[in-house]
């Protein structure tokens, strides 16, 4: 029975004593980040409820700070607000400073701290499908923004031969420069753009691409990568779209081991949800409303 005063919609109850968690961005309108831990926090019994937030620029400080302030549990951090939260968390957990991103906000006793779960994203999304095969392996990351940088210490982490190339060029240095800081003896290089061939990425075990080159309304993988994956290969695109990317779709018709933005998604939702709620997160009822959307 629903409480008196309650607000109930779906399988989300709002009282009194409801704990919120939101989504800072601009557009969030578009999220799948309030149905995953919706569906998370109802299937748990947890009294508990995710909002989307849509917050301007110049108001990002003001957001944050507010989150302690109307009592909120804590909040994921999407696009363009990843970096720009970071002066106004009280602390900063180490991958989230290593990527200088933050997606998931913790606000703990009234303290606001600030973790990044994409890295435990990518990780445990390899770690399902690869197990510890990619030791050792070749590996080319695409992209040096902040999913790749994420992208690059889960990387680094596992082992993998890591070669990183991007358009801009001072973006990839720096990537390599902070991994290689990061996770000490691993191997992390830069290639310049020009210098990718066909053989290079035919002789690669993995490819993952962490541009947003795939996304909707920006532009596609080059088809002369996407030509070149073999079957064997892994390719991960941490790009999600209602319908596979082209990479993707390529990637599983030739036969390679293909594993999705959305398999990431569920992934650092996750890890984020384990932070709020101090429980295991039900991925199968999150990757269940990831499926039908
Ligand atoms: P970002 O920080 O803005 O970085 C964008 C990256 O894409 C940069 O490396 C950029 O290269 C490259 N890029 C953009 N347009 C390009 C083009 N036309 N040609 C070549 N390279 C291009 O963005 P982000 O936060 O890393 O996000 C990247 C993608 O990851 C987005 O699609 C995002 O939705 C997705 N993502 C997914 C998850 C998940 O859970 N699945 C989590 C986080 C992010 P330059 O350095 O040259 O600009």
């Amino acid at each position: 029975m629903t409480p008196q005063g309650a607000f109930q919609r779906g399988g989300t109850t709002v009282t009194g004593t409801t704990q919120l968690v939101g989504i800072i961005g601009r557009p969030v309108a578009h999220s799948l980040s309030p149905a995953i831990h919706n569906a998370a926090f109802a299937a748990l019994g947890l009294d508990m409820a995710y909002v989307p937030l849509p917050v301007r620029d110049e108001d990002v400080g003001a957001a944050v700070k507010g989150l302690a302030a109307l009592g909120f549990r804590g909040a994921n951090v999407t696009i363009p607000h990843k970096g720009a939260v970071l002066p106004y968390l009280e602390r900063i957990d180490g991958d989230a400073a290593l990527a200088a991103a933050v997606n998931t906000i913790v606000v703990d006793g009234g303290e606001l701290r600030g973790y990044n779960t994409d890295v435990e994203g990518v990780r445990a999304a390899l770690v399902a499908a690869c197990g510890d095969s990619l030791r050792g392996a070749p590996g080319l990351l695409l992209g040096a923004g902040g999913a790749a940088r994420a992208a690059a210490l889960a990387l680094a982490r596992l082992g993998v031969d890591l070669t990183v190339v991007n358009r801009t060029a001072a973006a990839a240095e720096r990537l390599v420069a902070l991994t290689a800081a990061a996770v000490p003896g691993c191997t992390c290089r830069r290639l310049p753009l020009e210098e990718l061939t066909a053989t290079l990425v035919t002789e690669q075990r993995l490819l993952l691409n962490a541009t947003s080159l795939g996304m909707n309304g920006a532009g596609k993988v080059p088809a002369s990568l996407t030509d070149t994956v073999t079957a064997g290969q892994v390719v991960f695109d941490v790009v999600y779209t209602r319908c596979e990317t082209d990479l993707l779709a390529q990637a599983r018709a030739r036969g390679a081991i293909v594993i999705g933005g959305l398999e990431m998604l569920v992934r650092q939702a996750a890890a984020a949800f384990e932070l709020w709620t101090g429980r295991s997160a039900p991925l199968d009822v999150m990757r269940d409303v990831v499926r039908r959307r």
